[in-house]
This record gives structure tokens, sequence and C-alpha cells, in this order.
């Protein structure tokens, strides 16, 4: 069997709907497992929905509601212009009225709990498969019944052994050549069957990995993974192969085309993972892969932002051991992670997320430090597994940002990634010119 995943920009309506359809009908004799995310944009209505109602504005909410819904049927009208079959109908009404309920729960209590959080979120998926498979008559499974995972709301972590089990039972004797089974990406249910969520983008190669399949496909808005992010540098190039190492480095900056933690498991039982272009199937498309197979030094750029840089210095540190994990352990009491560090004799910077709580930290390492501040900084980073073997490669770097302020460098000696801090206004054109000294030369790959 092999997996179709598509995400939400390859169900935004009912042509991306029949083109989605159009490619499951062409993989019928591999026994496909359809893997649908929500409609475009719809987990954000959701998320949306349920931050109005929590602020006790539940005519917004309310009104959001009967706009995805309406958007729903819209799109199941189109699909099935003699009218809807009654079971899609019926499901259409249910899945309304379960998210108005859940709605007014929040609205009535003022309060939002991941767990609602991820009950409301469920809905995007739920109905954007009961369309589908309506459409292509094929048998429709509800994720939850198979996807286990722990309680962690909003990032649940599935259970590889329960979802095994529950995938040879459930979804495998639907499986065959010459019919389609439809279920959702991003949504699965602990033990007790309580709805949890993955994280967003988070369901990709998990049924694939379960059922030993034997290709699993993403199927995305672009031409597989690319050198960068595409809305920065116009002229970024898909890769043709990517290591998982690479992929999940690339992920946890921004690109956002996979989710690395539920690609894992496939990449580790040797399952070939693609990711390809709905609109344009036979174009070109990224495979990734264990290991590396090809010599080049780089492989993609990327960028988080905002971020915060901050500055600790003391005299305290200077020769004396232990300082660093005496500074490690505020932040890990805090639970606030760190992800770039720089030290020099009497000061370490390092970078966090600009969202994360730093009042109470900043108390606590006022008590033996004195600590600098920056916000609104960006991370550039160069990805690639042979970066660390190629000489060169930070001269050209430095070369291209010749008139940007860099105010942090970090590569770790095992590392693929050579990171950058800028100024967040500024991390655009970084790329752009990084992406120019690095890729554009000689056609393409570095
Ligand atoms: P889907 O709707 O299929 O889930 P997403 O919007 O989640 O798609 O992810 C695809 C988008 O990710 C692309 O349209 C692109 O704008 C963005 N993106 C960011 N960085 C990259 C990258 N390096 N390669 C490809 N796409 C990227
Ligand atoms: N619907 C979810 C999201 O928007 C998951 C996905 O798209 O894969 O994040
Ligand atoms: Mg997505």
């Amino acid at each position: 069997m092999i997996v179709l995943k598509f995400g939400g920009s390859s169900v935004a309506d009912a042509a991306c709907m029949r083109e989605v359809a159009a490619l499951v009908r062409e993989a019928l004799p591999e026994s496909p497992l359809v893997v649908l995310s929500a409609t475009a944009k719809t987990t954000d209505t959701l998320f949306e929905a349920a931050r109005r109602a929590e602020d006790g504005d539940l005519g917004a909410a309310m009104e959001l509601q009967r706009t995805l819904i309406l958007r729903h049927r819209g799109i199941a009208e189109d699909l099935f212009p003699g009218g809807l079959p009654e079971a899609l109908d019926n499901a259409l009404v249910e899945l309304g009225g379960e998210l108005d309920l859940l709605l007014r729960g929040v609205a009535l209590l003022r309060e939002l709990s991941a767990r609602s959080m991820d009950a409301i979120a469920s809905l995007g998926e739920r109905l954007s498969t009961r369309i589908l498979a309506a459409h292509m008559e094929a048998a429709w499974v509800d994720a939850r019944t198979v996807m286990r995972t722990d309680d962690r709301h909003g990032s649940a972590v599935p259970q590889a052994r329960e979802l095994n089990a529950l995938a040879a039972q459930l979804l495998a004797p639907l499986l065959g050549p010459g019919r389609a089974v439809v279920t959702q990406g991003y949504i699965g249910a602990t033990a007790r069957g309580i709805t949890t969520t993955l994280g967003r983008g988070g369901s990709d190669a998990l049924f694939g990995a379960a059922l030993g399949a034997s290709d699993i496909q993403i199927w995305t808005d672009v031409e597989g993974v690319l050198t960068c992010d595409p809305r920065v540098v116009p002229q970024a190039q898909p890769i043709a192969e990517l290591s998982f190492a690479e992929a999940a480095e690339l992920a946890a900056f921004g690109a956002k085309v996979l989710h690395p933690a539920t690609i894992q498991p496939a990449v580790e039982a040797g399952i070939p993972v693609t990711v390809r272009h709905t609109r344009r199937p036979h174009g070109r498309f990224t495979t990734i892969t264990a290991e590396v197979r090809t010599g080049r030094p780089i492989t993609a750029l990327a960028q988080r932002g905002p971020i915060t840089v901050l500055t600790v210095t003391s005299a305290n540190m200077l020769n004396q051991s232990g300082f660093l994990a005496s500074l490690f352990q505020v932040f890990s009491r805090h639970r606030i992670s760190v992800d770039l560090i720089a030290t020099a004799e009497v000061s370490v910077s390092l970078t966090v997320d600009a969202d994360a709580p730093l009042e109470a930290l900043l108390e606590d390492l006022a008590e033996f430090a004195t600590v600098g501040i920056a916000r609104d900084r960006a991370i550039v980073a160069i990805v690639g597994e042979r970066l660390k073997l190629t000489p060169g490669i930070t001269g050209r770097c430095f070369g291209a940002l010749s008139e940007i302020n860099v105010e942090m460098i970090s590569m770790g000696a095992n590392e693929i990634n050579l990171s950058f801090v800028v100024e967040q206004k500024q991390a655009r054109t970084a790329l752009q010119r990084l992406h120019a000294a690095l890729f554009d030369v000689a056609g393409g790959q570095p």
C-alpha cells in the first residue's frame, strides 16, 4: 500500500478536491491510504473562533463558525451539483452542530484549555475528509480510532505500538487494490478517546510507517522542499534529495513543508518519502532519505524570527567552572529553551523565542549577572550535512553579508547548520544575498 498525504493547500476548494481525486484514482492499483489536512486556512479560522469564544465574543465566534460550515457546504455542493448525498449532508450538519456546541461551551466558561482547543481544531480535518470521501465514494476512517497518542494536547506524541496495532486491525482490512481509504492527518486521540492534535502540519508519514507502506507521498503547493522559502527567494530551487537530519533542521527553522517528528519513523523504516506539487504531479520533487548521498556542501537556507538575544555578563565567569551550569539551570527552571549560544570570556549570548516569558527569568539572572536584551532579531541558518567538511563556506557567507550587521554566529563541531543572528528587518535581505552567493552561481546547486 501507499500513503498519499495532501496538505491544506491541496484541498482549498472544489477544483483542488477534484485534482486530488484524480491523483488518488491514478494510484488506485497501489491500495492508497489518503491522509488529508483541513482545507486551506480552516485550522487558523478554528483557532480564531476558539479565541473569540474565550474572550466572551460569542457573536464573532458564531459568525466564524457559520462562514466555515457554509464554505464547506459550498465545496460539497460544487462537487455534487445534483444535490448532496444524504450521509454527507447529515455529516456536515452534525459537525457544524458540534463546533457550535464547543464554541458555546468555551464562551460560557470563558476558558479555553488545550484540550478544548484540540476538540475544536479537529473539526477542520473531519470536515474536509467527509467531503473528499463522499466525492470519491471511498471508505472514511476516523483517525482518532487509530492514531493513539499521549495527552499532551496541542502537540500530542503518537504511541507507536498502539498505533501499529490499531492500524493493522482497523485500516489494513479496508485497504486493497482498486479502492481508496480516506482519513485525517493532524488529529488523534488518547487511550480514553479524548481528541488530540499532533501540532501544526503534524501527520505526514505516520500511517505509512505503521502500515509498512511501500511509498509515502506528501502533496503540497511546491515542487518539494526548496533551497529557501519561495516567498523570500522566488528563484529557490527544489532539492532532489534531502537527508532526514536536514529536513528536521529546516523544519525547526520555519520551513514548514513537512513535520520532521512525523516523518522519522518512515525514514527509519527505509520507506521512501517524497514531497510533491499537487498541481504539477509530473514535475520535480524531493525525496527524504536517511542519509545524504550527494556531495553538495550546502542544502538550503532558512530563517526564524523574531527571536530575542540575551547577553549575560558576569565578572564571576572569569576562570570559574560551573558558571554555565548554573546559568542553564535558571533557564531550565523557567522552562525557557535556548537555541543558539556563543560564549566569550566574561559574557554569554543566547537566543530565545520572542514570546518566551522572560520576566521571572531575568529576575533570577539579575542575582548573579547583568543581562542585555536585544529584541526583533532573526536567526538565518545555512543547512547542509557536508557543511562542516567544506572549507571556504564561512568566507563566502561573510562576503555575502558584508553590509549586514551579524550580531552572533554559531556552528557546532558536529552540526549541520551555520547560523547567524541579524536584525529581523534585515533577515529577508540576508537570505536573498546568501542565496545569490551560494546557490545562484553556475545554474543552481553550489
Ligand atoms: P500545505 O498546505 O500543503 O500543508 P504548507 O503551507 O503547510 O502547505 O507548506 C508549504 C509552504 O511552505 C510553501 O507554499 C512555501 O511557501 C513554504 N515554505 C517555506 N520554506 C520552504 C522551503 N524551504 N521549501 C518549500 N516550501 C517552503
Ligand atoms: N490542519 C493542520 C494545520 O493547518 C495540519 C496540516 O495542515 O497538516 O496545521
Ligand atoms: Mg501544512
